[in-house]
């Protein structure tokens, strides 16, 4: 029997993601409209790992469920590593992506290429149904901020930022203009998973 995994977050683009990265390790995927919706969670640790655990316990014990949740957002180096863990409500606005990244794009507008560092990071937090966390796991990639918007898969931040990590082939490539599976293999989100499912609990696995 496939095990069930409710993957805690109300972010189509982002669960969508996982789900890619989750195919084939025989596992039930739940997403929080399936069990009626989860209780909000205040995201006010000052840390991604720190508020991934957070929406994983709660959803857990609200759930009894296996759970992962995500926590991620964009570190820019010249702004200190704003807009960091406010990035979903950046522009002022929870998930307002387009108001997220016009504030982005003033912020930096007189930093010409090299003061525009940039890093994506993501905590993965898996939850055991009791709301103890099993696994908690970073991943990061580097790149810059681009000064106009590229490519055409919108999920946050991705318009805006160039991958700059050298030896790969998506070197020089706008997240937004990567397919999902060639943004999987070097994004934040894929390095954590990658992570995660190299220590993956043998509960999760299917019988
Ligand atoms: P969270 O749901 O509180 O973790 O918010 C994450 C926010 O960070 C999203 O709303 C996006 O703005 C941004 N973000 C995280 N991961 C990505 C990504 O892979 N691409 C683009 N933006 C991302």
């Amino acid at each position: 029997m496939k095990p069930r995994l409710l993957l805690a977050s109300d972010n189509a683009k982002k669960r969508a993601e996982l789900a890619l990265l989750l195919a084939g390790r025989g596992v039930e995927l739940l997403t929080p409209r399936d069990i009626g919706g989860l209780p909000a969670v205040d995201e006010d640790a000052p840390t991604f790992a720190g508020n991934a655990a957070k929406k994983a316990r709660s959803a857990a014990l609200a759930t009894r469920q296996w759970c992962l949740a995500d926590d991620s957002g964009l570190e820019v180096e010249a702004l200190g590593g704003a807009p960091g863990v406010h990035s979903a409500r950046y522009g002022g606005v929870h998930g307002d992506d387009a108001a997220n990244n016009r504030k982005l794009l003033e912020a930096l507008r007189t930093f010409g290429p090299k003061r525009r560092a940039a890093r994506f990071v993501c905590a993965l937090a898996l939850a055991r149904p009791d709301g103890e966390i099993a696994l908690a796991i970073e991943g990061i990639c580097l790149g810059r901020i681009l000064e106009i918007a590229r490519g055409t898969r919108d999920f946050g931040y991705d318009p805006l930022f160039l991958f700059t990590e050298a030896g790969f082939a998506q070197t020089g490539r706008g997240f937004a203009e990567l397919e999902p599976a060639e943004k999987a293999r070097v994004s934040h989100r894929g390095r954590a998973m990658a992570l995660l499912l190299s220590r993956w609990p043998a509960e999760l696995s299917a019988t």
